[in-house]
């Protein structure tokens, strides 16, 4: 009979998943002390062999490849991402109310330089501060949210990441492909367990994020670690001619906009600006929703700006899973849809379909290939009517935003990992077991999820 103990490889850290969380964890640990013996295991593809088959011609939706180029692989969902990186509390994950806003603005700050370093400089900070905009906002019942944020873009945060994976793979051995199928905790602190063997380190750091969140609600159940229930986001991508929002793109490249419907008093809030950007499909668990990018390469910019108009659903009693929620909103479109659909706001008012040809006849060139029908089939109604509402308080500020050819495509979900329970040191009721970024719940941005892996990276330094 094989002898499991006597073949476990041994490190002294080993970290579950290579997006922004698993990359920063190691990248400070490397920096700290060249000498710890670091291992990444990661369910995806190195950086160069990410490819998604959609190619809007022979694929021209998900064929849901396992595993997804987009979420899965060296930078994770992150890799293929617009590469905004919001320097704020605000918005993007509650690390502050973990580790302190100040330690968390500085961890974000932080991440900046490295990334500046790695291929980034030169790529705009933009920011809200004393921003005329945001009294134009207040003047029509909007919000503007604090923040700086970062642009890298798809193609500089590609290069960015290159640059850092090159780096890493000097002092940290990788294994791609190779999911961590079980964690488990024994005398000598974590074995993980994979089809190519087991791994035992002393200190384990789970990164799994949004794509491993099926696999992380196991590990907490097997290791009894607290989880609770987390909100859900659900609503369109809208796209515009970038001319509608081009006041405020070009002085703030990103707003978070929030607003309070007068019908029902719900939050909706603006997500994800990408100005002359793309919509893209993404696949969560096989469920195929919509998302947004664009490029700092100018002769890659499209006419469009695209990004997100979302309102927030949690449930508690006697029903409590939000995500199946939004999982079963999402199925219904793509049941519909046979994925995203795209509907013109004037349909949409006018409570009828889009149809390929009115799709065709507008002054707008979608830049998803999604199949045109009818929303209000798909949304609840109390979300749809908060969206509408929306869209006419952003055509006070932006005129051309409630205009017959603006595009919806639905739906546009944000799901977020249950919340793990883990301390003020993001370590679990396991010492030495960290859990950080998106698959904590604690995370949801690029920024947050990076910050939480330097902090936890300085946790172990100090231990060792
Ligand atoms: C299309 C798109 C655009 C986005 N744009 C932005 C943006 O502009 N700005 C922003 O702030 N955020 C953006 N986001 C969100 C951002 O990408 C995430 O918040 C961020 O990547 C989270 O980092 P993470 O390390 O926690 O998790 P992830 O990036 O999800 O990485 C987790 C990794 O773990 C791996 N994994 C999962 N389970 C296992 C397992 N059992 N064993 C081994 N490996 C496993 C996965 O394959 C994955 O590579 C975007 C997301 C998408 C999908």
């Amino acid at each position: 009979m094989e002898n499991t103990v006597n073949t476990k490889k041994k490190y002294d850290v080993i970290i579950v998943g290579a997006g922004p969380g698993g990359i920063f964890s190691a990248y400070e640990l490397v920096k700290n002390n060249k000498n710890l013996k670091i291992a990444i295991f990661e369910s995806g593809h190195p950086l160069e062999k990410r490819r998604c088959p959609i190619d809007g011609d022979k694929v021209k939706s998900c064929v849901h490849c396992k595993p997804c180029a987009i979420m899965d692989g060296f930078g994770g969902a992150g890799a293929f991402s617009d590469g905004k990186y919001n320097i704020t509390n605000q918005f993007g994950g509650s690390l502050h109310e973990y580790i302190g806003k100040k330690e968390a603005i500085d961890l974000m700050r932080y991440v900046d330089e490295i990334n500046m370093k790695n291929g980034g400089e030169g790529c705009k900070l933009y920011s809200t501060a004393d921003s005329e905009i945001k009294q134009l906002c207040i003047k029509n019942k909007l919000h503007l949210l604090d923040a700086m944020v970062r642009h890298l873009g798809t193609d500089r945060n590609y290069v960015v990441l290159g640059n850092l994976y090159d780096y890493l793979s000097k002092y940290v051995d990788f294994y791609f492909l190779t999911p961590v199928l079980k964690l488990e905790k024994d005398e000598n602190g974590f074995t993980v367990k994979t089809e190519k063997g087991e791994y035992q380190s002393k200190y384990c750091i789970v990164s799994v994020g949004r794509s491993g969140s099926k696999w992380m609600e196991t590990v907490c159940h097997e290791l009894g670690i607290a989880t609770k229930s987390n909100r859900v986001d659900i609503g369109v991508r809208v796209e515009l001619p970038a001319e509608i929002f081009a006041h405020l793109t070009d002085k703030l490249y990103e707003s978070k906009i929030v607003y309070r419907t007068e019908k029902y008093g719900d939050y909706v809030r603006t997500f994800c600006m990408n100005p002359n950007g793309v919509v893209v499909n993404e696949n969560t668990n096989g469920i195929v929703t919509v998302n947004g990018h664009s490029y700092s390469d100018e002769k890659l910019h499209t006419e469009n700006t695209n990004f997100a108009l979302l309102v927030s659903k949690q449930f508690t009693e006697p029903f409590n899973d939000s995500n199946a929620y939004a999982e079963n909103i999402a199925k219904l479109s793509n049941m519909l849809g046979g994925g995203v659909m795209v509907q013109r706001f004037g349909d949409l008012i006018r409570g009828r379909r889009s149809t390929p040809q009115r799709i065709k006849d507008s002054f707008l060139t979608p830049t998803l290939t999604a199949t045109p029908g009818d929303l209000s089939l798909v949304i609840p109604k109390r979300i749809l009517d908060g969206i509408i509402e929306m869209i006419y308080a952003l055509d006070k500020i932006a005129p051309g935003t409630a205009n017959d050819d603006t595009l919806l495509y639905g739906v546009e979900v944000k799901f977020y990992n249950m919340q793990v329970e883990i301390d003020d040191n993001l370590e679990t009721c396991h010492k030495g077991l960290y859990v950080i970024g998106d698959g904590s719940g604690v995370t949801h941005s690029l920024s947050h999820a990076s910050a939480s892996g330097v902090f936890v990276a300085r946790r172990i330094i100090e231990k060792t």
